[in-house]
């Protein structure tokens, strides 16, 4: 599970950030998690206590948005989401598709007190 080392890489990122800013405490932290990101929320959520526990986020609560993992088919040109079809178009059945979104992993926002 690498989930826990890319929480702890985003705390000491959000800690130096709050040294920077002269930041006490951060009420809410937002990620925005893509469905083809290879992260599971699931073990954000439960990797995220320990993370947290020592550090600056302590207190801190962490949402997360999901971003859909879209792709378009590269044979009729129709956007559809890759995880629900099974990356296979519903229109022409073609398996060629560009990613147009769900890859990314990030800090969407932090909300200071
Ligand atoms: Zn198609």
């Amino acid at each position: 599970m690498h989930e826990l080392g890319i929480v702890i890489q985003i705390v000491k990122q959000l800690e130096n950030y709050m040294d920077e800013h002269d930041i006490k405490k951060i009420h809410t932290l937002v990620l925005q998690v893509g469905e083809l990101s290879g992260v599971y929320p699931k073990y954000i959520e439960d990797v995220y206590p320990i993370a947290v526990e020592k550090s600056k986020l302590k207190d801190t609560i962490l949402k997360m948005e999901i971003t859909p993992g879209l792709g378009q088919c590269n044979d009729c040109s129709f956007n559809y989401n890759l995880v629900e079809n099974n990356n296979t178009c519903p229109i022409c059945s073609s398996k060629e598709f560009s990613i147009i979104s769900g890859k990314e992993f990030l800090i969407k926002e932090i909300h200071a007190i």
